[in-house]
């Protein structure tokens, strides 16, 4: 599933332009085409990144900007800014924008800053550091897990799978993306590794019946962690 980028642009051809190359790209992508109709739809969907135009009708960009940052919105901001326009001001820490491209930009240009800030955003996410569920209780600072009280001895494999599907708790993980991100490029396990070590980690949590209540497979594609 691709991450999702809101677009907050008056100008329709821009907004086309940038919506089409961003689907390309494998993002998925929301627009808004005024500052106050932006502001509302980054706060309701957190999008992965804020495109944001400076020059908008009802609230401009720089406002949508320091509202959002205000609140404590912590998701990263591109601003679009024109030629002439105070950029000092935009990306300072008054503001706290991530970055801005000066228009008129090459789309190339933009999407190498967005892929940059994205990468940039995922490198310094908080890595979830305590998790409890049923009887289950898990210090991934010191490796250390309980069930029902007594120790429960999880390599450290399982430890990081169990961490990286509960961060993403809900969301549908396919095998690859376990492969790649949990085992890594340098290893080159088959996705049955993947599933073999599910149905151990099932087992010694104690999700290992009929019909798993945490670890759910979905089939032909990966596994989701859900916490009822
Ligand atoms: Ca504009």
């Amino acid at each position: 599933m691709g991450q999702k980028i809101l677009i907050v642009e008056d100008e329709p051809d821009m907004v086309l332009g940038l919506k089409d190359n961003f689907e390309f790209e494998g993002y998925e992508v929301v627009t808004a085409s005024d500052g106050l109709a932006g502001l509302e739809r980054a706060r309701a969907m957190k999008p992965d990144l804020l495109v944001l135009d400076i020059m908008l009708p009802k609230l401009s960009g720089l406002e949508v900007c320091k509202i959002l940052r205000g609140e404590g919105y912590d998701k990263p901001i591109l601003m679009l800014t024109a030629r002439g326009q105070e950029i000092d001001k935009v990306v300072g820490l008054e503001l706290g924008a991530d970055d801005y491209v000066t228009k008129p930009f090459s789309v190339r240009e933009l999407l190498a800053r967005v892929r940059a800030i994205l990468r940039r955003a995922e490198g310094t996410k908080k890595r979830l550091q305590r998790y409890r569920f049923a009887d289950v209780e898990l210090d991934f600072e010191a490796y250390k897990a309980t069930r029902g009280g007594a120790p429960l001895d999880l390599s450290p494999r399982e430890f990081e799978l169990l961490r990286y599907l509960i961060e993403r708790k809900g969301e549908t993980v396919s095998r690859d993306k376990l492969l790649e991100d949990v085992w890594g490029y340098e290893s080159y396990p088959s996705t049955r590794t993947v599933d073999t070590h599910i149905a151990k980690l099932r087992s010694k949590i104690g999700d290992s019946g009929q019909e798993p209540k945490h670890i759910l497979t979905i089939h032909g594609f990966g596994y989701k962690f859900i916490d009822p």
